[in-house]
């Protein structure tokens, strides 16, 4: 299928040597089609708000962009960028990507900082060595900045990545701006997902530009003259939202197509309050607005190499399903999904009893025994996982070729027991997306297997389809292993 690679190459966007190098050593020739659409943008310092669909490559937007930008100062360690993200296995991950691009790049630190690892010594570690980039949970950095081990005024470049998931629950918000208030207004901020809906849009603008909330409904002439990437945006700009120091910004204003902005007279008030809080978060002068790549036609969304089918039965056929299929389908790696920790548990005793060498990977579990598992799973060490969702956004692993959603998704199993019920639905399908896009990873082939066992099952798989536009067919038979 349509795998969205460009015809240009890394070599066009003038990159340092060193970095021209390191892409080469990775196996990267052609920038995927997000690559060709924001690196440009992101090395030039601009705000990126990215939404763009799994395993095409965000992660290289953000670590190429930079490592490009950054000058480190041997004399003087300071940390230059921050990227947040929503789990620990996530945040090794992009730490390791770092540490691949920035193979000649001696001087430039990669520091890796989640809950579950020792403070003490973490600490200890940041006394003596300040990497240059630090990658982390929001939880454990929100600690260490607060506890002044890690300083964030040098920070250059804030990136969030799965930015939905991070800003989606109120407490791991609250941590990142937190951080965010710690950091220097001047800087660059990027934020990336495959899902970005409507509603968590504005609340990732809040931390972009000015810190103002646009809401937009015609195209922004200033946006679209001054050349930027805003798609699918709107001219009439009116100020809706709050300053993200928290300070409410009651005014609306509209922004004329010279880009100048014209706040009635009765909120003068609001706009000078606002000023008071943030000097340099005036509306009135315009900070080029971020560039925001949004994919609202959510078909679009759908990994085309991927074969997608769903298995109708009974709760207690699921475990004789699943090994059957095990037996019968040609896998590199395979990942099972369930809905919960005890599940997780059972299920991967339950194929060790049948001799399915298959490990488990779940927040139930010690730290270091996670990271453990999930370095064998990426090294191919071992070819079955069970997982709960822990795992189902970001990861990368690329020689999983099947995924299996033995439970479907119905709520977060991070934040599974708060979560409202109508969240829990409009989310499935996220999850889902998430999940089944862990296989076919940079246009490559998968197959998704669904198991549907209630009403509800089919309420998310209809969903499911209605939304991503896409056809998911009972199992076959039989499926030609040439198809995933
Ligand atoms: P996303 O974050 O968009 O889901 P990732 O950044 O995890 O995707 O990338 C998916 C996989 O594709 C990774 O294994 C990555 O190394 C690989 N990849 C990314 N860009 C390229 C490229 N231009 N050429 C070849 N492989 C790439
Ligand atoms: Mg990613």
């Amino acid at each position: 299928g349509y795998v969205g690679i460009h015809s240009t190459s890394f070599k066009d966007f003038l990159l340092k040597p060193e970095l021209v190098k390191a892409i080469e050593h990775c196996g990267f020739e052609h920038p995927s089609e997000v690559q060709h659409e924001c690196i440009p943008q992101a090395i030039m310092g601009n705000d990126v708000l990215c939404q763009a669909k799994s395993g095409m490559g965000k992660t290289a937007v953000f670590v190429i962009s930079i490592l490009q930008q950054i000058k480190v100062q041997d004399d003087k360690p300071e940390v230059l960028a921050l990227v947040l993200c929503h789990t620990r296995e996530l945040a090794y991950q992009i730490c390791h990507e770092f540490t691949r691009f920035a193979e000649f790049m001696p001087n430039v630190k990669v520091g890796n900082y989640f809950g579950g690892l020792d403070i003490k010594k973490q600490r200890a570690e940041l006394k003596d060595h300040t990497p240059a980039i630090v990658v982390g949970t929001p939880g454990r950095i929100k600690q260490l900045a607060n506890e002044k081990a890690l300083n964030m005024m040098t920070v250059r470049h804030f990136v969030i990545d799965e930015c939905d998931k991070v800003l989606e629950k109120l407490d791991m918000r609250g941590d990142v701006q937190d951080i965010f208030k710690k950091t220097p207004h001047e800087k660059q901020v990027m934020m990336f997902s495959a899902t970005l809906g409507q509603d968590i849009r504005p609340v990732c603008k809040k931390f972009m530009s000015n810190g103002v909330v646009f809401a937009l409904s015609a195209p922004p002439a200033a946006a679209l003259t001054a050349g930027r990437g805003s798609r699918g945006l709107a001219a009439r700009r009116v100020c809706v939202g709050t300053c993200v120091c928290g300070l409410h910004l009651t005014a609306s204003a509209a922004v004329g197509s010279g880009g100048g902005h014209t706040p009635d007279a009765g909120q003068h008030g609001a706009l000078r309050s606002l000023r008071a809080c943030r000097t340099e978060c005036s509306v009135a002068t315009l900070d080029p607005l971020p560039m925001e790549i949004y994919v609202d036609d959510e078909a679009k969304l759908t990994l085309h190499g991927l074969v997608q089918h769903y298995v109708m039965l009974q709760e207690d056929e699921k475990n004789r399903k699943l090994t059957d299929l095990l037996d019968a389908l040609d896998f590199n790696q395979v990942v099972i999904f369930v809905k919960s920790v005890q599940r997780a548990k059972a299920l991967n005793a339950l194929l060790n009893e049948c001799n399915f060498p298959s490990v488990c990977i779940h927040r139930g579990m010690a730290q270091d025994e996670r990271i453990n598992v999930y370095s064998q799973f990426k090294e191919n060490k071992v070819r079955i996982l069970v997982a709960t969702d822990l795992v189902g956004r970001g990861i990368d692993v690329e020689r999983v070729n099947i995924v299996i959603n033995y439970d479907m998704p119905v709520t977060d199993e991070l934040h599974g027991n708060g979560a409202a019920a109508t969240a829990t639905t409009l989310l499935a399908p996220d999850t889902y997306l998430h999940r089944v896009g862990r296989a076919g990873r940079f246009g490559t082939k998968g197959l998704a297997i669904t198991f549907v066992s209630s009403k509800e099952d089919s309420e998310v798989l209809n969903a499911v389809q209605e939304r991503f536009d896409v056809d998911i067919k009972p199992l076959p038979s039989s499926i030609d292993a040439s198809t995933y």
